[in-house]
């Protein structure tokens, strides 16, 4: 395909058109179609595809359209929108062949949804609209008084960003050691040179707290969020603010960091480690590794701020590969909760059974509770109990359409599947043998919640979890009552864990939290550790009561490595420890890993795609450098119905997986008719969970 010299404005044009096909369809990445006149690479056009009109994109310069198959011709051309930038289609085009995607699929998915579906018109009338909104007047800076003085620690690091601001930077801080006033810093001298910036985090619920300070710190500047819970309008309202350089500041979830941004010049990636980076579906990408790859190729300097630092990321400081700032203390010398280690084993039992709150740390609690102080206690699984179970015959509450158990809500009287959502009122008697006698086994927050309660006569408790918070609205409310006092104590799953600020809380207490030291999982560990770190950092914020304040951790492995280095705060001796463990298991960031993931109503079908996909891999020539593990199940082999499989690649070179994932997988789709009754594939690069 060799480009025109020069502009071409008459005659019939090829224009290349990425577009939205099916993955794995037999279609070609691009689509060649006729135009009428020259478009630049980045127009949006509609464009006919089989008997539909499909968005897309125009991705390659014209060539003339010479002799050569009829082509069908362009049906819209949406001129009203500035075309998307070279910088945007290198982000995009990156992605797809990283992570094994069509262009056109993963170009066209990450647009806001009434994007693809406006044509020119009905965009046109949008962008008038939009544009007729005033320019916000003065950009303003906010009053010096309102900004603290920094911290040493913060002016150090401030300084050693200014000095190199270039490249991809580790701001790793503890909880409360002011992270985000560094961000709001740098971010006002990118401002003032008349650049974007970009912030991305981690969770929908954690923008509004983040919109606030930056609105506040940036007045008469035009600050937009990008997230799924937008209505489409707004979405794209935002989007277009974004791609116009209208808004001067983005702050989004993972999505974001796909927002077109003509003056880009800073990228702030919070909470770096945190899981809601990756896309679990569809194009499997990492927001926080495309965000460093897109600043690396915008020369834009790529700020990562966590606690707990993604071993990965870690890694990349310790080799010198990032520059790691450090911010070892809290704000206002408030020091770091107190790590008390709760022994189960030395605990008297009742009836052989360990009570749910062990009675030193239910004393603590009440001690909270006179001084009028708060209480978190996290346990980490919803609903009432995970099985129902009778003791006459064994029976258990499976899912029917899973293999797992059914979990007891109580509120509602349910069982339900939180793998399928499969959900249906509690029997009266067992199913199986008539037994009335059928009782909970184990314990969730709503059973947390009860006993609590009874436990502590006159006090408020109250309970934070996906359940609690399934009502637009309710989290808001529910967090406005922690933080206005009405609470007194709060159980919560990890989602209370992250990023609030509850001023009055005293004491974090995790209940139980060993299952993942013995997980299969091997970034179990990691993840249970920036866990406890970040809950242990909703207590004692205010300088106040930080000297009061107390973690405790009630656990039947005290001694275990984690959690000592935990009572000392100690990251780096964690990391330490973990990264000596990957590196002699072969395992990430020592290693790069490739999932291939089958689904069929029989597992014996999708074993035996992922063996026929295993023995095309030997025939490879890049094999040699990558390993293909036998298929094994997923933890939970069967949700809704379906079987899965799943396969593990694993290299010591990342280029070398690509090379070998790049000349694998297109052969895969053609296998993939060879096996009747496969529902689906898909192949996951750097997965998080294997
Ligand atoms: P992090 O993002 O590291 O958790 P924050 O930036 O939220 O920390 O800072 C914690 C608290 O300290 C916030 O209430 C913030 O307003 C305040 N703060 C941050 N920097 C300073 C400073 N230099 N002087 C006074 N207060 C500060
Ligand atoms: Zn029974
Ligand atoms: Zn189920």
């Amino acid at each position: 395909m060799s480009d025109v010299e020069g502009p071409v404005t008459t005659g019939r044009h090829c224009v290349a058109v990425a577009v939205e096909t099916p993955h794995h369809a037999a279609l070609e990445a691009l689509l060649d179609y006729e135009a009428t006149h020259a478009l630049a690479p980045g127009t949006l056009v509609r464009v006919p595809l089989g008997r539909h009109e499909r968005p897309g994109i125009v991705w390659a310069r014209q060539r003339p359209a010479a002799a050569g198959p009829v082509l069908r011709p362009v049906s819209e051309v949406l001129e009203g929108l500035p075309p998307l930038s070279a910088h945007w289609m290198a982000l995009v085009a990156f992605a797809a062949a990283y992570y094994q995607r069509h262009v056109g699929e993963l170009a066209l998915t990450v647009l806001p949804p009434e994007l693809r579906r406006s044509d020119d018109r009905q965009l046109g009338r949008r962008l008038t609209r939009l544009l007729r909104e005033p320019e916000v007047a003065a950009p303003g800076a906010a009053a010096a008084a309102d900004m603290p003085a920094l911290s040493v620690e913060q002016a150090a690091a401030l300084a050693a960003l200014q000095a190199d601001a270039s490249g991809t930077t580790l701001l790793h801080g503890v909880t409360g050691s002011g992270k985000t006033e560094v961000y709001l810093r740098l971010a006002a001298q990118v401002l003032a040179a008349g650049r974007q910036v970009l912030v991305l985090v981690p969770e929908i619920n954690l923008t509004p707290q983040l919109e606030a300070r930056f609105a506040a710190r940036f007045p008469g500047r035009r600050l937009v969020s990008l997230h799924s819970a937008l209505t489409p309008a707004q979405r794209l309202n935002h989007w277009l603010l974004a791609h116009l350089g209208r808004a001067d500041l983005v702050l989004g979830t993972r999505l974001a960091v796909f927002a077109p941004m003509p003056r880009l010049g800073l990228v702030v990636v919070d909470e770096e480690h945190d899981a809601s980076f990756k896309q679990q579906e569809g194009a499997r990408y990492s927001a926080r590794d495309l965000a460093v790859w897109r600043g690396q190729n915008e020369q834009v300097p790529v700020l990562l701020g966590s606690a707990t630092p993604s071993l990965e990321t870690w890694q990349r400081a310790e080799q010198g590969r990032y520059q790691r700032l450090t911010l070892a203390t809290r704000i206002g010398a408030g020091a770091m909760p107190r790590v008390r280690l709760l022994d189960t084993r030395q605990l008297p039992r009742q009836r052989g059974v360990l009570p749910a709150v062990a009675a030193p740390l239910l004393d603590a609690v009440r001690q909270r509770i006179a001084r009028g102080e708060q209480s978190l206690l996290l346990l980490n699984r919803r609903g009432y109990a995970p099985v129902l179970h009778c003791h006459h015959c064994s029976w258990k509450s499976g899912c029917p359409h899973c293999s797992a158990w059914r979990v007891f809500h109580k509120a509602d009287r349910t069982l339900r599947c939180h793998h399928c959502g499969f959900a249906e009122p509690v029997p009266r008697a067992c199913p199986d043998c008539g037994n009335l006698d059928i009782a909970p086994l184990g314990r969730g927050t709503e059973k947390l919640e009860e006993q609590l309660a009874a436990l502590l006569p006159g006090a408020r408790v109250a309970r934070i979890d996906a359940d609690s918070t399934r009502h637009k609205g309710a989290l808001e409310s529910q967090l406005g009552a922690v933080h206005d006092g009405e609470v007194d104590v709060l159980v919560g799953t990890q989602m209370v864990a992250k990023g609030h600020d509850f001023r009055r809380m005293t004491l974090v207490a995790a209940i139980d939290p060993d299952g993942a030291l013995y997980s299969s999982d091997f970034r179990a560990g990691e993840r249970l550790f920036a866990l406890l770190m970040q809950a242990g950092g909703r207590a004692g914020r205010s300088a106040e009561q930080a000297a009061a304040s107390e973690m405790w951790v009630q656990t039947a492995s005290p001694e275990h490595p984690l959690y000592q280095a935990l009572v000392k705060h100690d990251f780096s001796a964690f990391a330490a420890s973990q990264l000596a463990e990957r590196r002699s298991a072969g395992l990430p960031p020592y290693s790069s890993l490739a999932l291939v993931r089958a689904e069929a109503r029989e597992a014996a079908v999708a074993t035996a795609f992922l063996q026929a996909a295993s023995e095309a891999a030997a025939a490879l020539a890049e094999g040699g450098a990558v390993s293909v593990y036998p298929p094994v199940p997923p933890a939970v082999p069967r949700v809704a119905g379906v079987e899965r499989m799943q396969m593990l690649l694993e290299s010591a070179s990342r280029p070398a997986l690509q090379r070998f994932l790049s000349a694998w997988l297109p052969g895969l789709q053609a296998l993939r008719k060879q096996h009747k009754g496969l529902a689906r594939w898909a192949v996951d690069v750097d997965p998080l969970v294997i």
